[in-house]
């Protein structure tokens, strides 16, 4: 069965063979066939019948059979042709096989044989076109297939570049040149808006653009299609007509402008450009269209970068003017102390000369006055002694091996009226063994003394406060002083230990003191090669911890 009909042309000057016979046995098997005497006609029927099949006897009156074959192919004609021979014509078929001849029949032509070779022909004839449309979509697919790659390659590349390169005009001229690579483009161009100030679109980077639109950097873009584009949302490529109704003819003949977005909203325009009309396709659009997501992930990049920049500037300078007021008000308190600290030992030095009786006598209750002042004066010079020092780093001067256990109890001892009087239980717990540290006696009394001041004036009315001192699994000798106090919360609890900090620092705050106290506690714990650290919870309570090297270590 044959899927069409197929169209033969033949050749023969004997009509009882062309017309009756051929004719006669291939019709009404199908075949739409057509009989004409000559070479002459054939060649001109050729063009108008189609043939898929020539069938020709190789001697005709005129042109030959061979003469046809050759005329055919001159003329680019690729049917298959059957040749017909007179009985020991070989050499003839032989030529015409050479000339381009596919099959033969032999005279007297027989029925069967006939239908056979003409099939024959035909099938493989199909076959063979079969084979070139298929290597021809071949061919197509891997064109197709290289384009893609090298698109995908460019898209890739551009990708990269994004993440690699900082400077953001080589960065923005990569994607121009990935954008014309991709699409075939002439030239090519990037528009970024420009939000300070009314919005306006600059040139940022452009590739073979003419010179008098890259003479304008640093004025806004302004053509009509990018303002469609831009307010539209939506990518535009125009071509013939269009392009000079848009006005827009000194930027190519066919364009292609895309709108580069961040969450949805039009940040810049990338274009691209071709000299020649040729429009660009759909799958230019899309290639594009990744091409500039990669542009808008630059952009957001680069403002991002810049709100970093002027955000490290903006407190760079912060930390410069904190530095100064530091300085400043390291200054002032120097000064002060020193103005302070002068008629402070003059007043001390007249009490004391009274409190010795050196001025005269003086009464019993005059001289427990007097001594009272004398108590309060010296405790206003160690404070401003406090305050001055704490810049300078405190070095054990006095180091030996010291028991906690004994100077825990002494210190405790000396809070027992002002804690009975606040109404506060101080416990302290110690270890049967003596926990030995190598310290400077005083500077950890001064420690201990901070440490339970805080705790006592931080606890509520009838609040706990315990002192423990223990050996860590490190053999370091620790010392905790807890409280079930107000308590610090987390982000304060390593600003504590800061000079002058307090967590309440208003005038209205309950507790006095000048947030110098846990500074020189950390002070002089560094110094001893140890360290100091608190764990609280508001409301709940706090832990001050700190530890000490056993003797034998060297701080
Ligand atoms: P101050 O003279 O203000 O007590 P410190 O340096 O001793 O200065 O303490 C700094 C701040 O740490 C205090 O103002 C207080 O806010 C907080 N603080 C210290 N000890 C305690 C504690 N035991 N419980 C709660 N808060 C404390």
């Amino acid at each position: 069965m044959k899927e069409r009909r197929d169209r033969i042309l033949v050749v023969e000057s004997d009509p009882d063979v062309g017309d009756q016979f051929i004719c006669r046995t291939l019709r009404p098997i199908g075949y739409e066939v057509k009989w004409v005497k000559d070479a002459d006609t054939a060649i001109q029927e050729v063009s108008h019948f189609h043939p898929h099949l020539v069938v020709t006897n190789l001697s005709l009156p005129g042109l030959s059979g061979k003469d046809l074959i050759v005329a055919l192919s001159g003329q680019g004609f690729e049917v298959p042709i059957i040749v017909i021979s007179a009985s020991g014509g070989e050499k003839d078929v032989i030529q015409a096989f050479r000339l381009g001849a596919t099959d033969f029949i032999r005279q007297p032509l027989r029925e069967a044989e006939l239908v056979s070779v003409v099939e024959r022909a035909l099938k493989n004839s199909r076959e063979r076109r079969e084979r070139e449309r298929l290597s021809q979509e071949l061919k197509q697919t891997n064109w197709e297939l290289e384009r893609r790659v090298r698109e995908l390659t460019t898209i890739i590349a551009i990708g990269k570049a994004v993440t690699s390169i900082t400077n953001q005009k080589t960065l923005f001229e990569r994607i121009v040149e990935g954008g014309m690579y991709v699409t075939d483009a002439d030239s090519g161009w990037v528009l970024v808006r420009e939000d300070k100030g009314p919005p306006a679109y600059y040139l940022v980077a452009q590739r073979n653009l003419p010179k008098e639109i890259t003479d304008t950097v640093g004025k806004p873009w302004e053509d009509k299609l990018s303002l469609q584009v831009i307010d539209s949302g939506v990518a535009m490529s125009v071509h013939d007509e269009r392009v000079a109704s848009l006005g827009v003819e000194h930027l190519g003949a066919a364009l292609l402008v895309l709108p580069i977005k961040a969450k949805s909203e039009v940040i810049g325009i990338l274009g691209v450009a071709r000299k020649l009309p040729r429009p660009f396709r759909p799958s230019d659009q899309t290639v594009l269209e990744a091409v500039s997501d990669y542009a808008s992930i630059s952009i957001v990049n680069s403002r991002l970068f810049r709100t970093l920049e002027e955000r490290a500037e903006y407190l760079k300078r912060l930390a410069e003017s904190a530095k100064t007021a530091e300085r400043i008000k390291d200054e002032i308190l120097q000064n002060v102390s020193h103005e302070l600290r002068t008629p402070l030992v003059t007043a001390m030095g007249y009490i004391d000369m009274f409190v010795e009786g050196e001025m005269g006598e003086v009464v019993d209750e005059q001289s427990e006055a007097l001594k009272a002042v004398q108590e309060k004066l010296r405790q206003v010079v160690d404070m401003i002694q406090a305050m001055t020092s704490l810049d300078q780093v405190v070095m054990p001067d006095d180091l030996e091996a010291i028991s906690l256990n004994d100077l825990t109890q002494e210190v405790v001892g000396r809070f027992e009226t002002l804690a009975t009087e606040k109404n506060i239980k101080l416990a302290v717990r110690l270890p049967s063994q003596p926990v030995l540290a190598f310290a400077d006696r005083k500077q950890i009394s001064r420690v201990l003394d901070e440490l339970i001041t805080n705790a006592i004036k931080f606890s509520p009315d009838g609040g706990k406060v315990l002192v423990a001192v223990e050996y860590t699994t490190d053999n370091l000798a620790r010392v905790c002083v807890k409280d079930q106090g107000i308590g610090i919360e987390a982000d304060r609890q390593q600003l504590i230990f800061d000079r002058f900090y307090q967590v309440d620092g208003s005038m209205t705050r309950k507790q006095g003191g000048l947030g110098i106290g846990l500074a020189m506690v950390k002070n002089i714990v560094t110094a001893h090669g140890g360290q100091v650290w608190v764990e609280s919870k508001p409301g709940k309570g706090s832990a001050f911890y700190f530890t000490l090297l056993p003797p034998g270590e060297i701080p």
